[in-house]
């Protein structure tokens, strides 16, 4: 017997008869004598429209009242869901955050998760009654609803398995695991059967959707295993392993990428100590996070350019702040640009082997696609594009680093 959280996201519970699909799973996870948590998410779209309802009342993201709105998607299918199960014979309950509870902090729209107090519904889980629990959702310092950030019911699912100590967590979705790289983009896409936590959460730091990236690092931080596989197919998924447990490391195992970037340069800007502090310092004031950093070395050592990339919905906010920043850091002038795209190979073969970012630059050179900026990890390298460019880079990166599929 293994004691196994199940999570179902919005393609997944989009209808009513995709929920009674999702009750026969899990009572399929039940009949074969496991004892059973699951976490779900809202039905698709319906979080979006939530969000624009509050955004078209007021522009208050990161207010307790938003989370009140965007949170009840939650209510419905955990309701719904324990319906279908106990209209198949099963004990199920649904369980809003508040109730268990899943405690997190203060902060509306984007919350972490600090604790879980899993005593109640593991007494109910033991005794044979599956818990549905509402994701996204937890419960403030101020006893108010909070939510976690998008996509964040992954996250619950895994903070919860790790409460429960449950032998392993299924993240069921609506395609068939990781991949290689976005199917929906390369025919050729192959799904992958092990891959590290380390290469995971690069490519869910990076754009890769199908896990949300704080569910990575947790699911890393308690050793838990974790499955990505369809709700809509009974094919094998994708287990997230540590590095240790790979057979093959491969040089680089997927591609991910990300449309919503912006890049933002600051030209003639004085080259002296504390300027790269007091731009960063306002940006992070604004909750603005900056990905990629590059400053050029400075000419005459007097004045130097920096550019840096933001999500291209924080770019205008960014400007903003950096505005006002001008009479201060004298600056000659700012140029953005929201028509890039950022693209990054993983793989945790690359730290033994060199000629990665060779074969990247080779095959970008070869399409005529001119690269704009680069970071890179141990395991990661990334480049900005122009976003024109995005599936003529992906296609060819995809063939050059061996990933197509035979077929
Ligand atoms: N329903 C929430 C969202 O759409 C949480 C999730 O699906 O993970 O962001
Ligand atoms: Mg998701």
């Amino acid at each position: 017997m293994a004691r196994i959280v199940m999570k179902f996201g919005g393609t997944s519970v989009s209808n009513t008869d995709r929920i009674k699909n999702v009750a026969r799973l899990v009572k399929a996870e039940v009949d074969l004598g496991n004892e059973v948590a699951v976490v779900v998410s809202a039905m698709s779209g319906t979080t979006d429209q939530l969000a624009a309802w509050s955004n078209a009342v007021a522009q208050l993201q990161r207010s307790e009242e938003y989370d009140i709105v965007v949170s009840s998607g939650e209510q419905i299918t955990v309701g719904l869901l324990a319906l279908a199960l106990q209209n198949l014979g099963l004990k199920a309950r649904s369980w809003l955050a508040w109730q268990i509870p899943i405690y997190t902090d203060c902060v509306h729209g984007n919350a972490r998760i600090i604790s879980i107090d899993s005593s109640i519904i593991l007494k109910e889980i033991v005794q044979g009654q599956i818990a549905v629990v509402a994701g996204f959702q937890g419960i403030g310092p101020n006893k108010r609803i909070t939510t976690l950030g998008r996509g964040g019911s992954d996250t619950s699912a895994v903070a919860l398995a790790a409460s429960l100590q449950a032998d392993r967590c299924d993240i069921y979705t609506d395609v068939e695991g990781v991949y290689t790289t976005d199917p929906h983009l390369i025919a050729k896409a192959r799904k992958i059967d092990f891959i590290a936590y380390e290469e995971m959460l690069e490519l869910a730091s990076h754009g890769a959707k199908v896990l949300h990236s704080r569910a990575v690092i947790m699911a890393a931080l308690y050793a838990l295993p974790v499955q990505v596989l369809s709700s809509l197919d009974k094919k094998p998924g994708t287990l997230i392993v540590k590095e240790g447990g790979l057979v093959e490391k491969q040089v680089v195992t997927s591609i991910a990428y990300s449309t919503n970037e912006a890049k933002v340069t600051l030209i003639g800007l004085t080259d002296c100590p504390g300027v790269a502090a007091a731009i960063f310092e306002s940006l992070a004031k604004a909750a603005i996070n900056v990905d990629m950093i590059v400053q050029n070395v400075s000419q005459n050592g007097d004045f130097t350019d920096l550019t840096f990339t933001v999500n291209s919905s924080n770019l205008n906010l960014a400007c903003k702040m950096l505005n006002v920043l001008k009479k201060d850091l004298g600056y000659v002038d700012i140029i953005s640009n929201a028509m890039v795209c950022k693209i990054s190979v993983v793989g945790v073969g690359m730290r033994s082997q060199p000629g990665v970012a060779k074969i990247m630059f080779h095959t970008l050179a070869k399409c005529g696609i001119n690269i704009q900026l680069i970071t890179t990890s141990e395991i990661r390298i990334s480049v900005l594009i122009s976003s024109k460019y995005l599936d003529l880079a992906l296609q060819a990166l995809h063939t050059a680093y061996g990933l197509d599929t035979d077929g």
